[in-house]
């Protein structure tokens, strides 16, 4: 059946400006990292990407390697892009990345401009796209020199096939590097994708001010640990859900007896708000103005729906705020 989305698509999902940039991206974005690849229900995956598109989500983040196997979900969404949004290309941000392990040999990892330009060139073609909105390096490389790996990004911008830059998991030095390389070459980073969450909160010991200070919007990835924030583990492990898939990167050791006691006490608080808790652990992630977007996944329309439904509270008092930091005190991952 033709799809065509709802008309009212714009008048309840809220747009944040992606820090000093024209560019404003939805509150909440949909990653296609899991659930999307070739081993995955098309029909599913189709399903909830209209369901993003008619609830608002203009924003559909992708890397080359997406899986299984690789660059699957490439061309999923590909499909899904030419046959449901083809009308609708300029209503959206099309993301992608490359950093990580995509091909044998030398070339096919990592930061190089050889790996990272073929890399952007081959996403193009899988999805059958003349340009992405945003081309990310998706992992800081120790070994090539920060002038090489920014330069790639600023050709693919030149060159059309990317209208803006991006960076994925640099850390505050880092991120202040890629700035002012990509400053001197004449194409500004537009926005930092790095790993953010209540369970993971590492950024806020120096990204996010780098960020502020140099004008850079903030996505975050994993914004419910890859599901532990959420209803989904609190009476044992759903046969269904990313722990049980054998590429799925969340593993049985990380589903705790201490994170889920945590989840409980969130829950807790949650119900107290009205919230479930994937709806408050996504208000958390998005308390900070500096924040852009958080950047979710899902296995089922329900999961889009249910997540986007809960920026209708996105408000924390003070008391709030201080249980969940009692919550989350003696976490590894907060910053001292
Ligand atoms: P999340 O932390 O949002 O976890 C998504 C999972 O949480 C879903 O698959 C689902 O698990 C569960 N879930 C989501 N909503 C609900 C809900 N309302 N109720 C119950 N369970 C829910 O993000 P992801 O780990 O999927 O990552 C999101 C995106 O971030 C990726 O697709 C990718 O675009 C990006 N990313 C970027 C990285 C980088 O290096 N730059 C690294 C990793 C991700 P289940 O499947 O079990 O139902």
């Amino acid at each position: 059946m033709t799809y065509i989305p709802y008309k009212s698509r714009y008048d309840t999902m809220q747009y944040r400006r992606c820090g000093r940039s024209g560019l404003l991206l939805p509150a909440i974005s949909l990653g296609l990292w899991h659930n999307f690849g070739g081993v995955d229900s098309f029909e599913n995956a189709q399903a909830m990407l209209r369901r993003a598109l008619d609830l608002g989500i203009t924003h559909f983040d992708l890397a080359n390697n997406y899986v299984p196997p690789p660059g699957s979900a490439k061309e999923n969404f590909g499909r899904i892009l030419h046959s449901d949004f083809v009308n609708h290309r300029d209503e959206l941000i099309i993301t992608t990345k490359a950093g990580w392990d995509m091909w044998p040999g030398p070339y096919g990892d990592w930061g190089s401009r050889k790996y990272l330009l073929a890399s952007l060139d081959q996403s193009l073609k899988r999805m059958k796209l003349e340009y992405v909105d945003i081309f990310y390096s998706h992992r800081p490389d120790p070994k090539t020199p920060i002038e090489e790996t920014m330069s790639a990004l600023d050709h693919a911008v030149r060159s059309g096939k990317a209208l803006y830059a991006g960076i994925s998991s640099y850390d505050a030095k880092q991120t202040e590097a890629a700035a002012s390389t990509l400053r001197r070459l004449g194409t500004p980073c537009l926005i930092h994708q790095p790993k953010y969450s209540m369970f993971d909160r590492n950024i806020e010991a120096g990204v996010l001010d780098v960020l502020e200070k140099e004008g850079i919007g903030c996505i975050a990835f994993c914004p419910l640990a890859q599901g532990l924030l959420t209803n989904r583990y609190l009476n044992g492990i759903p046969s269904d859900s990313r722990v049980t898939k054998p590429h799925g990167f969340l593993k049985k050791n990380d589903v705790s007896e201490k994170r889920l006691a945590q989840v409980r006490a969130i829950n807790e608080l949650a119900q107290s708000r009205g919230q479930s808790v994937a709806q408050l652990a996504l208000a958390w992630v998005l308390r900070d103005s500096r924040m852009t977007s958080a950047l979710i996944g899902a296995s089922r329309v329900e999961q889009v729906e249910q997540n986007v439904a809960g920026l209708a509270n996105l408000r924390f008092s003070s008391a709030e705020l201080a249980k969940i930091a009692a919550i989350l005190v003696a976490d590894e991952h907060t910053p001292k």
